[in-house]
């Protein structure tokens, strides 16, 4: 009963949710002066901050009640780090604190496990290492070793923040605990996250601890044991880009320099790493053998980047040997400046290495083939949204009883070229089905009259009398439980859509299932 009134208010609570989130998003898209994009802005940051909290006592009590269940898949590791990290270094850049993903190149990308929730771990240790950190940096270290069943793997969260003090230690971890009590709070958070990482952490397998040092930092430990994924090993199977190449790096932070010589030993580039301008700068004069590219962090304590690449110039060897200047997402560096130095790339951290290699190969001249279907993915999505099928317009039918909630689809559609009809109930969206014969369905779950879930099943009926093929119905749901998803696969649907809903996520379904449609 608990979990059930708990999914309840989680849904009754999501839904306005998704009106002030969904119009606050569309509100920036207008014009705006500054004071009202400001305001603005803060309504879909407090909301997005809203839900965050809604979600915590969601998990809390899904796992109080025993019912947190797990989703394995095979997913990309690396990549769902590299997300996490992305993610995160916003916040770090506006305090300077800069952000570092290792991740053994002898381990494989793809495993098996449910990457939301892992994503969740290490996001909340992480963003807590981000939080809870004024100057420095925080490196997330992944490291590992193959074993019978799969991988054991080891997330090592490094931060130069403010520590914990000893009698904390072990009490973090539990519900509700922080060390400035609630009297004093200097920093936000529900004290929750730690606690639904370590029971999400123990449902794995696997354990978390801390290890920390007051004032100095402190570092969170999870080991955890993932299977290895169906799907065929990749391990650093990326081509190597040009052996015998020479790439001089310089860097402050010696993780950095890890993570760089050890990708370019990957593909087959010998690298010189340096962590001062001044000797990279010497060893750029005295190099016998050629330099076929430089590697530069742009931004490093109290040395400019940009002067640095203008030093290397004039060294008369080096006037046209191609630059990489890797830059936080806070300090643009004018296109002045680059169009000056000539022969260069930036590229912004925390570098992806996939993006890396495919601007290494370009600076080197050499064709990273491999690459061809993710660029291609990217443009796709970031095409202008004007929907159509096989010629023609393409018809929705939106089955949502919430006034606001229709008005916010019907915006964010806006300019996509699509016929929209909406429907209030779920026997309207039945014979609205029958009379308008839509290309796809948007289907809310909880209506008045006849829910989704019966809806959906009527019109999987009606197609098989009628011989019809299956009309694609995405659930539009802001009930979280995992076993909706369960009913609503139960009932015909095809895919899911949690509210609230983003303007790029419905169009990221919209795009999926016309292509689907289309190869039909
Ligand atoms: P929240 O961050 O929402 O308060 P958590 O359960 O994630 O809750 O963390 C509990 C407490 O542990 C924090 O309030 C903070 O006092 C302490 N803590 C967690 N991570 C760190 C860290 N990296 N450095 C210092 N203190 C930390």
């Amino acid at each position: 009963m608990k979990s059930d009134f708990l999914a309840n208010m989680s849904h009754e609570i999501r839904t306005p949710m998704n009106g002030v989130i969904g119009m606050s998003e569309l509100l920036m898209e207008t014009k705006l002066d500054a004071d009202q994009q400001l305001f603005a802005t803060t309504i879909a940051k407090s909301g997005t901050a809203l839900l965050t909290i809604i979600n915590d006592i969601l998990d809390f009590s899904k796992i109080a009640a025993g019912k947190m269940t797990l989703e394995p898949t095979d997913f990309n590791l690396e990549a769902a780090l590299e997300d996490v990290v992305t993610l995160l270094s916003v916040k770090g850049a506006e305090k300077n604190v800069e952000l570092a993903l290792r991740y053994d190149p002898t381990l494989p990308q793809m495993v098996k496990g449910d990457v939301g929730r892992i994503r969740q771990i290490i996001t909340n240790i992480a963003g807590n290492a981000v939080k809870f950190t004024q100057q420095g940096h925080v490196s997330l270290d992944v490291s590992g070793a193959k074993t019978d069943e799969g991988c054991a793997i080891t997330f090592k969260i490094t931060d130069t923040g403010i520590g914990i003090p000893d009698h904390m230690m072990g009490r973090i971890f539990q519900d509700f605990e922080q060390v400035d009590g609630i009297e004093h709070r200097k920093f936000e958070g529900t004290g929750l996250g730690l606690a639904i990482s370590t029971q999400l952490v123990h449902l794995m397998g696997g354990d978390i601890s801390v290890t920390s040092s007051l004032g100095q930092g402190s570092v969170f430990t999870v080991n955890l044991l993932l299977a290895a994924a169906d799907v065929g090993q990749k391990k650093c199977t990326d081509p190597f880009l040009k052996t015998h190449a020479t790439v001089l790096v310089v860097d402050d932070l010696p993780i950095n320099r890890t993570v760089l010589s050890e990708r370019l030993a990957c593909w087959g580039i010998k690298s010189l790493v340096f962590g001062s301008q001044k000797e990279a700068l010497e060893a750029a004069r005295n190099a016998i053998n050629g330099i076929d590219l430089f590697i530069v962090d742009a931004q490093m304590p109290n040395a400019d980047g940009v002067k640095f690449c203008q030093s290397i110039r004039q060294i008369p060897q080096r006037a046209t040997t191609p630059i990489l200047l890797m830059s936080a997402v806070n300090h643009p560096i004018p296109k002045e400046d680059l169009n000056a130095i000539g022969q260069c790339d930036v590229m912004l951290k925390p570098l992806r290495s996939s993006l890396l290699h495919q601007t290494i190969g370009n600076l080197l001249d050499v064709d990273p083939i491999q690459d061809a279907p993710k660029l291609l993915e990217q443009t796709i999505m970031a095409a202008p949204a004007n929907l159509s099928l096989n010629g023609h317009r393409l018809k929705l039918l939106v089955a949502e009883d919430n006034r606001t909630n229709q008005l916010v689809v019907k915006a964010m559609l806006k300019g996509a070229g699509i016929d929209l009809i909406f429907a209030n109930t779920g026997a309207e969206a039945v014979n609205l089905f029958q009379e308008c014969q839509p290309d796809m369905i948007f289907m809310d779950m909880s209506m008045p009259e006849m829910d989704g879930i019966e809806a959906a099943k009527w019109i999987r009926d009606l197609e098989q009398e009628q011989g019809k093929k299956p009309c694609p119905i995405v659930a539009l749901t802001a009930n979280a439980m995992a076993q909706d998803r369960e009913k609503c696969e139960q009932a015909g649907m095809d895919d899911f859509l949690a509210k609230p809903i983003k303007k790029s996520q419905l169009l990221g379904a919209l795009h999926k299932w016309t292509a689907l449609l289309q190869a039909a």
